[in-house]
């Protein structure tokens, strides 16, 4: 049984722009598949701040709440069979939902499904105080864990985790994370988990010093010097992987000239705009590039066993719903060491 209120507290986007207005909206009903949950925690993407600026291409429908890291508790259930329970700890995710039918999701790629929902911009997400869930999508926490540290996980970790498996770095292999943010510091745990050698990019050094405490050998800031020069000189030959996670254009070229050859570059990092690369290297690299999206249902359990297991732990500060445009200041500004999660 829910005490749920007739309207809570949410953080919504009105119109696009820098800042979201803290105010009262509706309780929503869970439909079939559905369930209503109660939130403890949810973490702040920088994927939001595109969300709510509306730099993409394919915008979210107006208005919209942000938020695909939330956890909490299923207060309530739709109609239908779940395999949740009221009570359980929960999670929404970029993955939202999915049809469940077509090429993509009977294949291996329910990211890609054209009928897909995002948690947080096609669907109100977790900066408010309840969101919907789909039971079929939703993440389950593991037991014990703390809700504000896990919540980085079910994006950042995710996606990071997904994005090092498309690198193709086998363990003992150099792999270059590019822009230690929220997915950066989270991803250099991985890599680390994974037996990788890892070089981290970033443009701030407190970033590069987060890097170096979650296990990076070896740490470039690309203001002072060309990293992809720095990437040769300390590797010999160049990475066998490179995962990009900057929110910097530029971060994106670079990657071409830190790869070995044959190597493989992944890009995570969603900046709207453009990058240049020169064919010749490409071809003559014989490189790989590929864009990597969030991770499947199977990934997502897989990047919660690693925290489950103590293999990485986000580096996090809580705040307040009300904080969320001074957050989204500071992540336009890069000043966020870490996630900032929001304290329910
Ligand atoms: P963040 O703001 O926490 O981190 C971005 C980092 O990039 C910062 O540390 C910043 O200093 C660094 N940076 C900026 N310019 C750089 C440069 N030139 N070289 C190296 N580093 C540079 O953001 P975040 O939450 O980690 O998200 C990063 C990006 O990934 C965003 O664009 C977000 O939308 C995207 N994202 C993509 C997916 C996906 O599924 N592909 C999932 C989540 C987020
Ligand atoms: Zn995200
Ligand atoms: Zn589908």
């Amino acid at each position: 049984m829910s005490n749920a209120p007739e309207k809570f507290t949410a953080a919504v986007v009105d119109e696009f722009g820098p800042e979201v207005t803290v105010r009262e909206v509706d309780l929503p009903e869970p439909g079939r598949n559905q369930a209503l949950v109660k939130l403890q925690a949810s973490g702040i993407c920088h994927t939001d701040l595109h969300a709510a600026e509306g730099d993409w291409p394919v915008k979210p429908p107006l208005p919209f709440v942000p938020g695909h890291e939330g956890v909490g508790e299923v207060v309530k259930l739709g109609p239908g069979e779940h395999d949740v329970e009221l009570g359980d700890i929960v999670g929404n995710v970029w993955l939202w939902s999915a049809c469940g039918t077509c090429e993509q999701c009977r294949t291996g790629w329910e990211t890609l499904c054209n009928d897909a929902e995002y948690g947080g911009y096609t669907v109100d997400g977790s900066f408010g105080e309840y969101m919907l869930v789909d039971t079929r999508y939703c993440a389950r926490i593991p037991e014990g864990a703390d809700p504000l540290e896990v919540s980085p996980i079910l994006c950042a970790g995710v996606t990071v985790y997904k994005g090092l498996k498309m690198t193709e770095t086998r363990p003992g292999q150099y792999v270059v994370i590019s822009g230690v943010g929220g997915l950066g510091h989270i991803a250099v745990q991985y890599a680390v988990a994974m037996g990788m050698r890892v070089i981290a990019v970033d443009i701030a050094d407190e970033k590069l010093e987060l890097a170096k405490k979650h296990g990076a050998e070896f740490t470039i800031n690309a203001r002072e010097q060309d990293p992809a020069e720095a990437v040769m000189e300390f590797t010999g030959t160049g990475a066998h992987g490179v995962l990009v996670t900057a929110v910097h254009e530029a971060a994106f070229g670079q990657a071409i000239n830190m790869a070995r050859k044959g190597g493989t570059i992944v890009f995570n990092g969603l900046p709207p705009g453009e990058f240049p690369a020169r064919i010749f290297d490409i071809v003559f690299k014989a490189l790989t590039i590929r864009g990597s999206l969030v991770g499947t249902r199977q990934d997502l359990e897989e990047a919660l066993d690693f925290y489950a297991r103590g293999l990485v732990k986000p580096t996090i500060a809580e705040c307040k719903l009300d904080d969320v445009n001074s957050v989204f200041e500071d992540l336009r500004k890069g000043r966020i060491d870490g996630r900032m999660a929001i304290r329910y």
